[in-house]
């Protein structure tokens, strides 16, 4: 899939859109998830244009994927989500259920979170 140049993402990292900046560096930026799905839910995006995490993994430099996976790190220890636990996700494609077609991966944490997914129907 071609990356989208209007997607909700890029028009946050062109500061068209504000949103609740929780981290940024040259590389990386996160902020809380408008439909927050836990008391701490936060979204980091690479600032470069990559689509999924196919798209990231195999198209982003070493530099980009090093500093994308830090600031995850940076953010968990910020919030100081270690100690109770967490979970990172990254929706991808249809089945996947991804909304924005720019890769990024939600840090969910501050109560228990359940199971990873609900049982098969
Ligand atoms: P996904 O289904 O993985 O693509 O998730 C997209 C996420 O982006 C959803 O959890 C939305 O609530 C969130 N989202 C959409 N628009 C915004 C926005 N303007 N600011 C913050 N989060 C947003």
């Amino acid at each position: 899939m071609a990356y989208d140049t209007n997607n909700i993402f890029a028009r946050i990292l062109r500061g068209e859109i504000p949103c609740g900046k929780v981290y940024e560096d040259d590389q990386v930026l996160a902020f809380n998830d408008i439909n927050a799905q836990a008391p701490t839910h936060i979204l980091v995006i690479p600032k470069g244009a990559y689509v999924s995490m196919t798209d990231f993994a195999s198209k982003a430099s070493p530099a980009e994927q090093t500093a994308f996976f830090a600031a995850i790190g940076k953010i968990v220890a910020e919030k100081k989500l270690d100690d109770a636990g967490y979970r990172v996700i990254a929706n991808a494609g249809l089945h996947g259920g991804q909304e924005v077609p720019h890769f990024h991966m939600h840090i969910l944490g501050g109560r228990g979170l359940g199971r990873m997914l609900p049982e098969a129907a």
